[in-house]
């Protein structure tokens, strides 16, 4: 065995994975494939001026979600949304979706139509079918996988290649309330575990519990982007986190950026929750907390006046180019250096499990 094999995942982290994946299938075989690995679906020309997207996500007892918190129903959900917005991230419309299971012992029946029911009401949110799957055994925990297809004209595409140098940096909704969310139950976990008659407080922290348990894809956005006439010129969704998400974006189109700290659209509640329950900067849960999946995009700057002002869009930044780096300016107008802390599946896992 060459020593190369023993690297461990950690040491390169899931992105690093993926681009040792990619390097090997640098190798084109097909003239349909217009994007492979690299954004957030991939983009096949099938027919010329409408393109087909597709991507696949997996979803893990353990990593991604805990059964102690997670109403089935709301997993159905949001493992249906989760897809959805990374055909929204191409400023697509999702067509159809394959959701797969693997199941241990623990699984009945209505357990499993419960999940479904989930599946069944994002479906019909969305406007999309359930078109297949495949269920299977698992020795322990259960184990989900999407699979989305969606379309998108040509001339409406979104990459994350896609930003130049002057263009906004748009975001829509606000973020780190689903990592807020993650912490409340977390927090309540424990105090069950040491008394479990203790009810549950959760009263108050509706907001971030839901964008945890039930985030919505921003197809909306999709639609008022079509309104307005506005193809952004690229676009990711915000799913490890803005800073992550934002660098992506940045690598992927060759720039830098400058985001402005005053500008971020954070929730009341999950500002003061974050500041005062938890001892955490409201701009770091902005920068770094994952799973919001609302979007992150970029647009020239004469649309700007489109989003000034806009319930569900914020700008809060620029494009620049890649040698002025990409930072953050803070309120009292010092530079930061912006850094992917953003939820990292591997590294979680692997720090959790560390004899695995
Ligand atoms: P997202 O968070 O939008 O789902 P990811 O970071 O998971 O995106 O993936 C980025 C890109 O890498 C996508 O094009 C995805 O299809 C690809 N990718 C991820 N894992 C693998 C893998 N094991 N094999 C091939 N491609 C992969
Ligand atoms: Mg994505």
């Amino acid at each position: 065995m060459s020593k190369k094999e023993y690297i461990n995942i950690e040491e390169i982290g899931e992105f690093g994975l993926i681009e040792e994946i990619k390097k090997m299938f640098h190798d084109k075989h097909r003239a349909e494939t217009l994007m492979g690995i690299g954004d957030d679906a991939a983009v096949l020309n099938m027919n010329n001026h409408v393109l087909t997207l597709l991507s696949t996500d997996n979803l893990n007892e353990g990593v991604h979600f805990d059964l102690f918190y997670t109403p089935l129903k709301h997993l159905g959900f949001k493992s249906v949304s989760v897809s959805v917005s990374d055909i929204c991230a191409m400023n697509g419309e999702p067509i159809g979706i394959t959701v797969s299971i693997a199941l241990d012992s623990r699984f009945t029946v209505p357990m499993v139509k419960e999940f479904y029911e989930g599946v069944h009401i994002a479906c019909e949110k969305y406007g999309i079918d359930l078109i297949g799957g495949d269920t299977t055994g698992s020795y322990k925990g259960l184990f989900i996988n999407t699979s989305i297809i969606g379309r998108v004209e040509k001339e409406r595409i979104a990459y994350r290649s896609g930003a130049h140098p002057g263009d906004l940096i748009c975001v829509t909704g606000d973020l780190g309330g689903a990592y807020i969310g993650l912490l409340i139950m977390q927090r309540e976990k424990e105090v069950h575990i040491e008394a479990p008659r203790a009810t549950l407080k959760l009263e108050g922290y509706e907001y971030p519990i839901e964008r945890l348990l039930k985030p919505e894809a921003r197809l909306d956005i999709v639609k008022l982007l079509r309104e307005l006439d506005v193809v952004p010129t690229a676009m990711i969704d915000v799913s490890d986190g803005l800073a992550s998400d934002l660098l992506h974006l940045c690598t992927a189109s060759n720039v830098g950026c400058v985001i402005y700290e005053d500008k971020f659209p954070i929730d009341p509640v999950v500002y003061r929750t974050a500041l005062l329950e938890f001892n955490l900067n409201p701009t770091t849960v902005f920068l770094s907390g994952g799973e919001d999946y609302e979007l992150l995009f970029t647009i020239p700057e004469k649309y700007g006046d489109l989003f000034e002002n806009h319930s569900d869009v914020t700008i809060i930044g620029k494009i620049l180019p890649q040698e002025e780096g990409t930072y953050m300016v803070s309120k009292s107008g010092n530079k930061y250096e912006l850094i992917a802390q953003g939820w990292d599946a591997f590294r979680k896992y692997m720090r959790e499990n560390p004899e695995q």
